[in-house]
């Protein structure tokens, strides 16, 4: 070997080790809120993720059952993913058995790395499309968005795509209790996910809500994400996990259909009235004062805006 083949490897293998090398713990005392009968919420910032928060921003959950935990959203990271799981130990010794991943999003699923480390054959369940997405390109993706967002905060995280395509009616069986998935085709996303417990009337929302928080609405549906949340709202629930922000009743639920509602209807409004969509915010924001204070509010409303009125002009057609 020529001594600049040998220093070539060297550099490449100091490179590999460069790109390894993990970041640190998830900082902060996480605990986890008792929703319901054995269901926990950690429930994160809801601001965008950032160096101090270290990406953490959703609400990684998980049930206790009769014989193991089932975990729903794992985080943004596998640092999240792995403060989930010494979180979970504090309360119970059973192993995870099973994972849902609500979106395409990945700072709701990128934790999985950390949950399958330790459980390697724990099946992870999610909506048909998100699996061949990930693998498109949109895992990768969503890996750099973190690194970049965090300044490497969540560095060491690769990418652990669901594996188990589920879609809307399946009722899925785990550790004597029934998860029902529901999936309106486009809501928040075209990816989306809700899932009943039945047995507990717990209903995780994935980003078909946030409460306190505005989410971006990305190849999903105005209408669709308010249907979404009148199915989840008559499923007969009783406790709401959103996607982001406090858990709590139907209220939880009703409060961002109630936002989503209002932008639709008032874009719907403008264009029935031959509007520009400029036109529409000074109709709107009258309306918008209970969501005012929501983070994200600001960031979102012009894109919202954007959004709803090229819906409803597509469906006047
Ligand atoms: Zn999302």
């Amino acid at each position: 070997m020529t001594i600049r083949t040998w220093i070539l490897g060297l550099l490449l293998v100091a490179g590999a080790a460069y790109a390894l090398q993990k970041a640190a713990p998830l900082r902060g005392e996480w605990r986890p809120d008792q929703v319901a009968s054995g269901v926990y919420v950690i429930h994160g910032p809801t601001e965008l993720p950032s160096p101090a928060n270290q990406g953490f921003m959703n609400n990684p959950a998980f049930v206790v059952g009769e014989t193991g935990v089932v975990v729903v959203d794992p985080g943004s990271s596998v640092q999240v993913g792995e403060m989930l799981l010494a979180r979970i130990a504090q309360i119970t010794d059973k192993p995870v058995l099973a994972v849902f991943n609500s979106h395409i999003h990945g700072d709701h699923w990128l934790g999985n790395q950390a949950i399958r480390a330790k459980y390697p054959d724990v099946p992870i369940y999610g909506h048909e499309r998100v699996g061949p997405r990930v693998l498109e390109g949109a895992g990768t993706e969503w890996v750099q968005l973190m690194l970049r967002m965090t300044e490497n905060a969540t560095a060491g995280t690769e990418v652990v795509r669901p594996d188990r395509p589920v879609n809307d009616g399946d009722r899925i069986p785990i550790d004597g209790m029934t998860y029902r998935v529901y999936n309106n085709d486009k809501a928040h996303t075209d990816t989306d996910i809700m899932v009943l417990v039945e047995e507990l009337d717990v209903m995780f929302l994935g980003d078909n809500a946030g409460h306190g928080r505005i989410l971006r609405l990305e190849g999903g549906s105005f209408p669709g994400n308010v249907a979404a949340l009148d199915t989840a709202l008559a499923s007969g629930a009783q406790v709401f996990v959103p996607g982001h922000g406090p858990s709590g009743g139907p209220e939880v639920a009703r409060r961002y259909r109630d936002y989503l509602d209002t932008v639709y209807t008032t874009a719907q409004h403008g264009v029935d009235e031959g509007l520009s969509d400029f036109e529409i915010r000074p109709l709107l924001l009258p309306k918008l004062g209970p969501w005012q204070q929501w983070a994200g509010f600001d960031t979102e409303l012009g894109g919202h805006i954007s959004g709803a009125f090229l819906e409803a002009e597509a469906a006047a057609f």
